[in-house]
């Protein structure tokens, strides 16, 4: 039976789909995937314009967990948009982990929310700082993220990864060119060769999802 927090809540979803993870330390696991309506930046590359407007419509996490449960997959991968712009996204989280499904949150780390940090360390929280924010991100994402990703275009620079010497430091930082292209391919190893003159060992993962043909 379900709180009645639970039962009455509602979460903006823009869609549903199985595919597998693509990007980051965790490519390769088949996931199911939640794209949250809505977000708080504008990335000049963004590859999911349709989820970035906050509509009205919602779905009741009631029916979001039918849904999930109706998939045999384990993992779960809550994107978007920006996830930490939904504000019952910590019950959704805390349901997921009740049905023992492993939770991934794909966020921006500009946002936070509070009733996350009993559950932050049972999750996969992937952080991909961004430009348009000066590579802000909160300090709870900071404590809590198991891994940072760093899309590699013309803008990201040396300096800019220098900035997160805590997560070198534990070797779970992932440099992903931007949509594949040769030249950040390029790029990305050059990076990663500087660094690891400088004693940092980052690892270069493209979109895998994108040479599968997956969405
Ligand atoms: S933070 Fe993510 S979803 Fe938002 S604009 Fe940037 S790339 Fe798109």
């Amino acid at each position: 039976m379900l709180r009645s927090e639970v039962r009455t809540a509602t979460i903006g979803i823009n869609e549903i789909y199985p595919t597998i993870q693509g990007e980051g330390l965790l490519a390769g696991t088949p996931s199911l995937f939640i794209r949250i309506q809505g977000c708080n930046l504008r990335c000049p590359w963004c590859d999911q314009p349709s989820a970035l407007s906050f509509k009205e419509e919602k779905k009741s996490l009631e029916e979001l967990l039918n849904i999930i449960s109706s998939y045999p997959h384990r993992h779960v991968v809550i994107t978007g948009g920006e996830p930490f712009t939904e504000e019952n996204l910590h019950l959704l989280v805390k349901e997921l982990l009740k049905m023992g499904k492993s939770v991934q949150i794909e966020t921006n780390g500009t946002l936070w929310q509070e009733g996350l940090e009993e559950v932050a360390n049972l999750i996969h929280i992937t952080c991909s700082p961004k430009a348009v924010a000066s590579w802000y991100i909160r300090s709870e994402i900071r404590k809590y993220a198991k891994e940072l990703k760093f899309v590699v275009d013309e803008e990201l620079e040396l300096k800019d990864l220098l900035r997160f010497e805590d997560f070198l430091k534990r070797s779970c930082v992932v440099l992903q060119p931007e949509g594949n292209k040769e030249r950040f391919v390029k790029k990305a190893l050059e990076l990663q060769d500087r660094l690891l003159s400088l004693g940092y060992e980052v690892r270069v993962i493209p979109q895998l999802h994108k040479f599968l043909g997956l969405k």
